[in-house]
C-alpha cells in the first residue's frame, strides 16, 4: 500500500541515484562521528577523577580536548554537506513534481534518526541495559502523543485554511458585486456575515495554537519522567561504582565492566547525554511518522490524477488522417449533460469552405453545439460527422489540428504575446506569427507594446484589454492555418468598427475554409451564408439573412431590436 503509493517516486531517485549514494555516506560520517561525542565526554570526566596532577594529567586533557573539537568539527562539516547534498536533491525532484512536505525533510531527518539512534542505543546498552530500559520505557506513550498530536492539529489547521479560502470568497464577492449589495441595502448584513465568519476563523485559529500549547509540554513531560528514572536508578548505581573493578582500558582512559550493576560517573554522564540528544530525533520520528502519512496521501491523489485517463480519446483503430476537408454535419443529434437534455434532434449540414452564423437566447445549446465538433464533449457514435465520417473515427489530434476553436472565455498564458500566438504550434515563423496577429487585427496593438512581440502578458507582464485578449485568441487559432474556424462569441468584447475589420480579413482569410460563429450581434451575422436560430436545443430558423427577415420570427426581432438600439445610440 505504502510502497505504491511512493511508486512515482522511484524514477525520480533513480534519477539522482549518485546524489543520493553521496548523501547517505555523509549522513553515516556525520551521525557516526556525533555518537562519540557524548563517549568522549565521558572518557574526559573519568580521565580527570583517576590520573594524578601530574605533566600526564594535562596530556590526557588536551588530548580530548583536541579529539572533542575534532568530533565537533567534522560532524558540522559533514552536516552540511548532507543539507547540501539530500536538500539539493528533493528539491530537484519538486521542481517535477510537486511535493514539497515529503521528501528533503522526510528523507534527511529519517537516515539521521536511524543512523544516530542505532550507535547511540548500541553505546547505552554497552553502558547498561537495565537503565536503557528504563529511559526506554515512556517511549511508546511518547509516540501515542506526537501521533494524536499530529493528527489534531492537522485536522485544525484544514479547518483553518477552509475558514480562510471562505472568508476570501465571501470578500471578493462583496466587493465585485457591490453595486448589487448596496442596490438591495445589504451592507449592514454582508458586515455582520464578514464579522462572523472572522470571529470563527478567530477560534479555530486559537483552538490550533491551544493544541500546540499542549503538546511540548506534555512531551517534556514524558521526557522528564525518563530522566527521572534514570537519576534516581543510575545514581545508585554510580555510587555503588565507587567501589567497582576497572578491567580494561583504551582511549588512554579507563573504562568499567558491568560486573555488580554499577558505572562510573563518566559513563553516567554518556548515558545521560545521549538521553538528552535522543530528544529531538524521538521527537522527529513522531513527525516524520505523520508528515510522510500525509505526503503518502498527497501522493495519492498526485498518483490518481497521473493515471487518470481523458474520457473521450482516441477509438481503437483509428486511422491517422492529417487533412480534413471542413464539410461538417449533424445527423439526428441529441445532446445531454447528466441527464439534463440540451440538444434535441439538430439536423444540420454545413458544406465545406461555407460560413454559418449561430443565434439564440443564452443557455440554448449554441456553445454545447460547436464544441462536439473538436470532441470537447462527445456526442452519440455517428451524430457528428467531418467529411461524411463521424469525428470518433478520426485520431484526435489530427482532428483538433484541423479545427480552430476560439472560446467564449479566452485565456492568455503569462509568457509572451508571442508565444501566445503560437502556442501549439511548433517553430512557428516570425513571419506567420505577424500574419496572424494583422489577421486577428491584433498586429497594430502589438507594434506599440514596449517589447513588442516579445511582450510578457497576464501577471508579471503588461494586461491587455478583453478585446485584445480576443483578438490574440483568434490569432491563435488563425496560425493553425486550420480547415474548419470556429468563433464562440469571440468578439464580444470587440467594438463594431474593428469587428467589422477583422470580419472581412477572416472572410478572405477564410476563404475556401468553413467558418462557423455564434454571436449576438446581428451586424456580426448578417453577412454568413447561413443564420441557424437555435431555441431550447433546437434549431428554429435556418436561412440567409434576408431569407430570416422574412420569416418574421426570432431573427426578425433581434434585427428590430437591435436596429432600434443604434439609432437610439446615435440619437
Ligand atoms: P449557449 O451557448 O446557447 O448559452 P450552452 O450550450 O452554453 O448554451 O448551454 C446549454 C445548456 O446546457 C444550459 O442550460 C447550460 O446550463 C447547460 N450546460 C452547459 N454546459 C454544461 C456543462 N458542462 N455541464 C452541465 N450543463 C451544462
Amino acid at each position: 500500500m505504502l510502497l505504491a503509493h511512493l511508486r512515482p517516486l522511484f524514477p525520480y531517485i533513480k534519477k539522482y541515484r549518485s546524489s543520493y549514494i553521496w548523501g547517505s555516506v555523509c549522513v553515516l560520517l556525520m551521525n557516526g562521528i556525533w555518537v562519540l561525542f557524548p563517549l568522549v565526554i565521558g572518557r574526559a570526566i573519568d580521565s580527570l577523577k583517576t590520573a594524578d596532577v601530574s605533566q600526564q594529567m594535562l596530556h590526557t586533557i588536551a588530548k580530548l580536548v583536541g579529539l572533542i573539537l575534532a568530533v565537533a568539527g567534522s560532524k558540522a562539516i559533514f552536516q552540511f554537506l548532507t543539507r547540501w547534498i539530500v536538500i539539493g536533491v528533493s528539491r530537484e525532484i519538486e521542481f517535477d513534481l510537486r511535493i514539497r512536505m515529503l521528501l528533503g525533510p522526510a528523507i534527511m531527518y529519517s537516515a539521521n534518526t536511524i543512523v544516530f539512534t542505532a550507535g547511540a542505543l548500541a553505546f547505552m546498552l554497552s553502558i547498561s541495559p537495565k537503565l536503557t530500559l528504563y529511559a526506554f520505557l515512556p517511549l511508546p506513550i511518547v509516540s501515542i502523543v506526537i501521533q494524536y498530536f499530529g493528527r489534531r492539529i492537522h485536522e485544525r489547521f484544514e479547518k483553518i485554511q477552509a475558514m480562510f479560502s471562505e472568508i476570501s470568497a465571501r470578500v471578493q464577492e462583496s466587493f465585485s458585486g457591490v453595486r448589487v449589495v448596496r442596490a438591495y441595502v445589504q451592507e449592514r448584513a454582508e458586515t455582520a456575515a464578514f464579522e462572523k465568519s472572522n470571529r470563527e476563523y478567530i477560534a479555530r485559529s486559537l483552538k490550533l495554537v491551544r493544541l500546540m500549547g499542549m503538546l511540548w509540554p506534555t512531551l517534556e513531560t514524558m521526557l522528564g519522567l525518563a530522566i527521572v528514572l534514570v537519576l534516581w536508578i543510575g545514581g545508585r548505581e554510580v555510587i555503588n561504582g565507587q567501589s567497582s573493578i576497572r578491567l580494561m582500558s583504551y582511549l588512554g582512559t579507563t573504562t568499567t565492566l558491568n560486573l555488580y550493576g554499577s558505572m562510573t560517573v563518566g559513563d553516567f554522564v554518556t548515558f545521560n547525554m545521549y538521553m538528552v540528544l535522543l530528544t529531538f530525533p524521538v521527537i522527529a520520528l513522531g513527525w516524520v511518522i505523520n508528515i510522510f502519512q500525509r505526503g503518502t496521501a498527497s501522493l495519492g491523489r498526485i498518483y490518481e490524477l497521473m493515471t487518470e485517463r481523458p474520457e473521450i480519446a482516441d477509438a481503437p483503430g483509428v486511422v491517422p488522417h492529417p487533412e480534413l476537408h471542413g464539410d461538417i454535419e449533424f445527423r439526428q443529434l441529441s445532446f445531454a449533460y447528466n441527464g439534463t437534455t440540451v440538444l434535441h434532434d439538430v439536423n444540420l449540414r454545413i458544406p465545406a469552405g461555407s460560413s454559418l452564423a449561430i443565434v439564440g437566447p443564452t443557455g440554448s445549446g449554441k456553445t454545447t453545439l460547436v464544441s462536439l465538433i473538436p470532441r470537447i464533449y462527445d456526442a452519440d457514435p455517428g451524430s457528428v460527422l467531418i467529411d461524411g465520417e463521424p469525428v470518433r473515427d478520426y485520431p484526435l489530434t489530427d482532428l483538433r489540428r484541423n479545427i480552430g476553436f476560439v472560446p467564449q472565455e479566452t485565456f492568455l498564458f503569462s509568457e509572451t504575446i508571442r508565444e501566445n500566438i503560437a502556442f501549439g504550434v511548433q517553430r512557428a515563423s516570425d513571419e506567420e506569427v505577424s500574419w496572424a496577429a494583422e489577421a486577428a487585427n491584433i498586429a497594430t496593438d502589438i507594434e506599440g507594446f514596449p517589447d513588442k512581440y516579445r511582450t510578457l502578458v497576464g501577471e508579471r507582464g503588461i494586461t491587455l484589454s478583453g478585446g485584445q485578449k480576443q483578438r490574440t485568441a483568434i490569432a491563435r487559432a488563425l496560425i493553425r492555418n486550420p480547415r474548419i474556424l470556429i468563433l464562440d462569441d469571440a468578439l464580444s468584447s470587440v467594438d463594431t468598427q474593428t469587428e467589422d475589420k477583422i470580419l472581412n480579413h477572416l472572410r478572405e482569410v477564410m476563404h475556401g475554409r468553413t467558418t462557423i460563429f455564434i454571436s449576438h450581434r446581428v451586424s456580426t451575422v448578417r453577412n454568413a451564408d447561413r443564420i441557424a436560430v437555435l431555441h431550447g436545443g433546437q434549431i428554429v430558423e435556418l436561412g440567409s439573412h434576408d431569407e430570416l427577415l422574412a420569416l418574421n420570427g426570432y431573427y426578425t426581432d433581434l434585427y428590430n431590436k437591435q436596429l432600434l438600439e443604434e439609432e437610439l445610440a446615435e440619437v
